[in-house]
């Protein structure tokens, strides 16, 4: 692919712009002449005479688990994409691949086979990079649920299940932030380690926007679909919100120890660049106020005792949410 050169001088301005696109981008179709925008402004390189500068909200990390690994790699502004990689066949599996170069580096550099990208959902901030990575490497499967998602050749449904080498992954519905979102379940064969890959369904501390959905589908996703997961199941997020969502969640419960104790730990995470992912859907269950909705403390704070009017209650007051000290 050919690339286009802006005569951009100031990250700063960059970063803007990338802001702008990814904004923009979120209801708006990938078309050939916009792919190369997205994936030169996904590099955050600014091309001036002088040597190129890389931009990365995060250092990547390694999760080791018994027979599968995550590499947690950051991308754009504040996505993550991760490989999971199966430990006996080196088979691996991306998701959403937004920055194809940076995901193939790693590829290389693991000498692992990339098999299949795991689209969450439709969102150039996650599915924007499908059309090239698929130029890339030949016969990838490309997984997702929305036809809006580029490259899509192999379309899943709420518990459709596919192996990633001894690894088996789930698919899971979770209509709401879009109406084809999809998070994956993976265990791994002896069924000792889970993780499951929530997209902009969960984050660490919150939940994307109820964009295509209402309360009453992000409260299905949240608290039946994903809670009933068991509770040591790892949370790998589409996003690193952390921390913006637990200031939130001490408005909600500013008596919790457990809002208190992972907003310190977060914090303290962020302040060296690393990630706060991943989460267990435990924890998530113990701070994650959209996960508590059937809580009195939280039902209180939102004078109901309806979960589903305490779900729309929160989203709507986060969505206006003044964020201290930020
Ligand atoms: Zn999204």
């Amino acid at each position: 692919m050919h690339r286009i050169i802006y005569p951009i001088k100031c990250r700063r301005m960059y970063l803007n712009i990338l802001r702008r696109l990814c904004n923009s981008f979120r209801t708006t179709r990938l078309t050939p002449e916009l792919t190369p925008v997205i994936i030169l402004a996904a590099n955050c390189r600014v091309l001036t005479s002088s040597p190129r500068v890389h931009y990365s909200h995060s250092v990547q990390t390694l999760e080791q688990l018994k027979d599968m690994r995550v590499h947690i790699i950051p991308a754009l502004q504040d996505n993550y994409m991760y490989l999971l990689v199966d430990e006996a066949s080196k088979q691996a599996a991306i998701v959403d691949p937004v920055e194809p170069e940076k995901v193939m580096n790693v590829v290389n550099k693991e000498q692992v086979k990339l098999t299949a990208v795991l689209t969450t959902h439709h969102h150039l901030d996650h599915s924007g990079g499908n059309a090239q990575i698929v130029t890339m490497v030949p016969n990838l499967l490309v997984y997702g649920n929305d036809d809006r998602i580029a490259a899509q050749n192999k379309p899943v449904k709420h518990q459709d299940k596919f192996q990633v080498g001894q690894l088996s992954v789930t698919a899971l519905a979770t209509p709401c932030h879009t109406s084809g979102h999809i998070c994956y379940y993976v265990e791994s064969e002896d069924h000792k380690s889970r993780a499951v890959f929530t997209g902009d369904t969960l984050f660490v501390g919150g939940c994307g926007k109820f964009f295509e959905g209402t309360a009453e589908e992000m409260f299905h996703a949240l608290c039946e679909v994903l809670a009933s997961l068991p509770g040591d199941t790892q949370v790998y997020c589409g996003h690193e919100y952390t921390v913006k969502n637990l200031m939130y969640a001490s408005h909600v419960e500013p008596a919790s120890d457990a809002v208190k104790g992972k907003l310190d730990w977060s914090k303290e995470r962020r302040s060296n660049n690393e990630p706060t992912i991943p989460s267990t859907i435990s924890e998530e269950l113990s701070f994650n106020p959209f996960m508590r909705v059937k809580e009195k403390t939280v039902q209180e704070h939102c004078s109901t005792t309806d979960p589903l009017a305490a779900m729309a209650y929160l989203r709507k007051e986060k969505d206006g949410f003044k964020y201290p000290n930020l």
